[in-house]
């Protein structure tokens, strides 16, 4: 919706489609593959909120799933459609990936951090789009005047401020205390200073290369004669020169994750070679595989990491993808119990109630069943 205002603040009210057509039909180039490409990136409707699932219900889902009674119907068998976050899911806990993207569940509980993570890239789209201006813009938010029925109204686009204590207050997130609520909104507000005083003067790259969704298919040969699909957004794209740089933000720690971050960065690498090739008229002048530069920005410390990609790092990633479907399609939905489940779970309450009360034959099952797909793996080995 605060999407729209930009393009149509002073014009007649249109409805959803007509404005998404409009936008389309006013990219500058005339191709009908990148105009539905765009329509379907800005028209995606937004899901409507899920209902957080009992834990009788989530039990009754898992048996029917991991025993396969009916278990099929209505879900992909593998993993489907490929993105950042699902692979980095499964290589961290096959259950959670089960509960999260097999069933696709609710949880019950939100970590603080994620909830900032999202929160705080929410501010970075409007600074990168200029919808948010200046550093009291990112913190308190802004209005603007939209003319609605004929009339003009104030509207608000929501700053740091509004968009932390908003997502506070409407989800329910585990917070240690009262005041790490606070806290939080204080180093949010500290990060965004210093963010602002290094990228203030910085050029803005076209609002279509901000939060840009990418779905393209993975040719994963001659490694293996198959595709996969590969979906997710890039954070921001600008062209320096000849180079094509590609920046993902991250908010929190991101050291103990750093091999899925490599994967992360290769799916980005491999997605927008594909993506400009495809849109050949949208980028006349393609950059080379080599001049794709991948830039992880770390908002804590403002560091930004700078790596490249090649053949061999696409191989290891068709791989881990391979391996992970070849896994979810052998019902591999092993929990994976660590220090981590504390720390970084948000399935936390419902596994430990699913697996260590009332349900150990559950997790003895699912255990046995990796057992068997170990055996069965050096068997045919
Ligand atoms: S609590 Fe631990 S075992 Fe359970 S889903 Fe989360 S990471 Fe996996």
């Amino acid at each position: 919706m605060e999407k729209n205002l930009r393009l149509f603040a002073l014009g007649k009210p249109l409805s959803k489609a007509a404005q998404i057509e409009l936008e389309a039909n006013s990219l500058l180039v005339d191709d009908d593959n990148i105009k539905q490409q765009y329509k379907e990136a800005i028209g995606k409707k937004s899901k409507k909120a899920k209902k957080v699932a009992t834990i009788e219900e989530i039990t009754a889902a898992v048996k029917r799933e991991v025993r396969g009674e009916n278990c099929l119907e209505g879900f992909e068998q593998g993993i489907g459609k490929v993105s950042a976050s699902k692979l980095t899911t499964y290589r961290g806990c096959h259950f959670a990936y089960l509960l999260q993207y097999r069933l696709h569940l609710q949880p019950h509980v939100y970590f603080p951090q994620v909830v900032f993570g999202e929160c705080f890239h929410y501010i970075l789209e409007d600074f990168n789009t200029n919808r948010l201006i200046t550093l009291d813009d990112l913190i308190f938010g802004k209005e603007v005047q939209v003319e609605e029925d004929g009339k003009l109204k104030k509207k608000k686009i929501k700053g740091w401020k509004g968009r932390w204590y908003g997502a506070a207050n409407s989800r329910n997130i585990r917070f240690r205390s009262e005041k790490q609520l606070h806290i939080l909104y204080n180093k949010g507000v500290g990060m965004l200073k210093d963010f602002f005083e290094k990228e203030q003067h910085n050029p803005k790259p076209a609002p279509e290369f901000v939060e840009r969704k990418f779905d393209v298919m993975l040719d994963c040969r001659p490694y293996l004669n198959r595709y996969y699909r590969i979906n997710g957004f890039f954070d921001k794209i600008d062209k320096k020169n000849e180079k094509v740089i590609i920046t993902d933000y991250k908010t929190g720690h991101v050291g103990a994750v750093s091999s899925d971050l490599g994967l992360q960065l290769t799916l980005y690498w491999y997605a927008y070679n594909k993506w400009a090739a495809q849109n050949a008229l949208y980028f006349p002048k393609q950059a080379s595989p080599e001049n794709i530069e991948l830039v992880m920005y770390h908002l804590p410390t403002l560091e930004e990491k700078h790596a490249t990609r090649d053949n061999i790092a696409l191989k290891y990633l068709i791989n881990e993808i391979h391996n992970a479907d070849s896994d979810i399609k052998a019902k591999n939905f092993t929990p994976f119990i660590g220090s981590h489940c504390d720390t970084a779970c948000f399935w936390q309450e419902s596994c430990y109630e699913l697996l260590m009360s009332n349900n150990k034959d559950l997790f003895n099952f699912l255990i046995s069943q990796y057992t068997n797909m170990i055996s069965e793996k050096s068997r045919t080995q």
